[in-house]
């Protein structure tokens, strides 16, 4: 992973891409490693640090979407809680086992998601990572003291994947990099190259020593989340958005406030959120928030 050797490639001037992807968060490299290893010659740039965006900011559950069962989206949830068993498969030294524990203070609350967390484990098949119970209050509250006993009427135990998304990232860009991608972080790219009206590559500038460069490909792949209009503005100015950001807020609280390796989960607040209160590194990520904004930015407050 030598940046001169990987810039060098790019000074190739009858070089050309089979894909050329903007954006290095989850979803860009994860295109970069899938094609390398498919034996596509690929270049990816990335303006920041890899993951500078949200890939680096998530609530690190690697989850088979119990939101989506509850949606009665079936198949997404069957592909994400396979995708977690993979995910677990090939990395188990960033995903572990995530006990999580929803407090239930209606009668009805309990089996509701007993049945349907019980649902969730079949879903997964081999790919489980372990059997949800329904448990009383007694033993909800020894394992989680801080939870407010007053009301309860059960607790419903299930495990999902935590992970760590930025060492992920780290991950996928080197095993991309083995396989002979071409992969730059401090690259943004300003301009999209055309020939006879279609993209046939992009201009980036090293953020570094401010050079500027022109990549040939024969796909460009847009991969930057929530900066994606920035990218459609570049190929037709004017363009109407395509997305609307929204932000999420976690609090960091000390892990005190749990007193648990157990994960809290909030299947609907009083405003129609999911909320989860996580055990990592020794404190508790709790959130989140979701807040429509007008515009995105790099350095969210
Ligand atoms: C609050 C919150 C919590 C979440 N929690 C979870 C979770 O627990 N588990 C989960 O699986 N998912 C979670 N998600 C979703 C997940 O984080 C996102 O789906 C994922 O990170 C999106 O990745 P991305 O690569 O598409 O975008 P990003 O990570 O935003 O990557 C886009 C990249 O493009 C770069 N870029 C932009 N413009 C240019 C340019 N011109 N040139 C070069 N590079 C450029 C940016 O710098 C950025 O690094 C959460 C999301 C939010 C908001």
């Amino acid at each position: 992973m030598k940046r001169e050797s990987i810039i060098s490639q790019l000074y190739d001037k009858d070089k050309i891409f089979d894909f050329v992807v903007i954006g290095g968060g989850a979803t860009g490299l994860g295109v970069a490693l899938d094609a390398a290893t498919r034996g596509y010659s690929v270049a990816l740039f990335e303006r920041s640090d890899f993951t500078k965006g949200t890939s680096s900011r998530s609530t690190k559950l690697v989850h088979g979407g119990v939101r989506y069962l509850a949606q009665g989206d079936i198949a997404l949830v069957r592909e994400a809680l396979r995708e977690r068993g993979l995910l677990r498969h090939n990395a188990p030294h960033l995903v572990k086992d995530q006990l999580f524990l929803i407090p239930c203070y209606r009668w009805w609350e309990g089996p509701f998601y007993t049945i349907g967390l019980v649902l969730y484990d079949l879903m997964a098949r081999g790919l489980s990572l372990g059997r949800s119970v329904c448990i009383g209050p007694k033993r909800a509250i020894r394992t989680i003291p801080m939870l407010r006993r007053e009301g309860m009427t059960a607790g419903v135990l299930y495990h999902d994947g935590q992970f760590d998304d930025s060492r992920l990232a780290i991950n996928l860009v080197r095993t991309a990099v083995d396989a002979g991608a071409c992969v730059l972080n401090y690259m943004n790219v300003i301009s999209l190259l055309k020939e006879e009206g279609k993209i046939s590559g992009v201009q980036v500038r090293d953020e570094e020593t401010g050079a500027v460069c022109s990549i040939q490909a024969r796909s460009v792949i847009n991969a930057t989340g929530v900066f994606a209009d920035d990218i459609l503005q570049m190929d037709k100015p004017g363009n109407r958005p395509t997305v609307r950001p929204s932000q999420g807020v976690h609090l960091i609280l000390d892990a005190s406030f749990l007193k648990s390796d157990c994960a809290v989960m909030i299947p609907k607040t009083s405003d129609g959120r999911v909320l989860f209160a996580v055990p990592w590194h020794n404190k508790v990520v709790v959130g989140t928030t979701d807040t429509l904004m007008e515009s995105a930015d790099t350095e969210p407050v």
